[in-house]
């Protein structure tokens, strides 16, 4: 398994090829891609990279991308509990989904909890129409940047599938 720093050496290899060759594209004219999107992808590319990978199922004890995180660091040990290494959270599917939905579930708590302490303050909210068209580029870069870390990790793309056979026959084993 590479070391943290590998995987953010890989990553950044991978993100520079790309950039390279979709700058070539789009001044062959293949391609469009407006600024906000080049911006929108690098944003969660760079997020996947540092701060959301695959390797936070570490996060109960010292890995590189808990470290990004500085003193919030912290907040990442129950997910590093939760989930065993190279398990659920380094499938293709669902495992980049799990830290989405972990920094969801952690930032509700944040925002409850100071909403509970500071009832008078006035907490930016959502904006009414979500931009879905800078969303999706925003997700794109950070799947990708999952995906370079599971191939460097060697995790194939039916890992999602195989983990839930293989749950899957556990439960009916203690069933029976
Ligand atoms: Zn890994």
């Amino acid at each position: 398994m590479p070391s943290g720093n590998v995987h953010n050496l890989i990553n950044t290899a991978a993100y520079a090829a790309l950039f390279a060759a979709t700058a070539l594209a789009q001044h062959a004219g293949y391609v469009h891609v407006t600024p906000v999107q080049g911006l929108a992808f690098t944003a969660g590319y760079a997020a996947g990279t540092f701060l959301l990978s695959p390797d936070l199922d570490l996060a109960e004890g010292r890995v590189n991308s808990k470290r990004y995180w500085g003193i919030l660091g912290f907040l990442w040990v129950p997910y590093g509990m939760l989930f065993s290494h190279r398990g659920l959270s380094h499938t293709w599917l669902i495992g980049p989904l799990t830290r989405l939905a972990y920094l969801g579930v952690i930032v509700a708590l944040v925002v409850g909890l100071v909403a509970f302490l500071v009832p008078d303050l006035r907490l930016p909210g959502l904006p009414s129409s979500l931009d879905w068209k800078g969303l999706l580029p925003l997700l794109a870069g950070y799947y990708l940047s999952q995906w370079m870390h599971l191939i460097a990790d060697g995790v194939r793309p039916d890992h999602d599938l195989r983990h839930a056979r293989k749950t899957a026959r556990r439960t009916f084993k203690r069933l029976r």
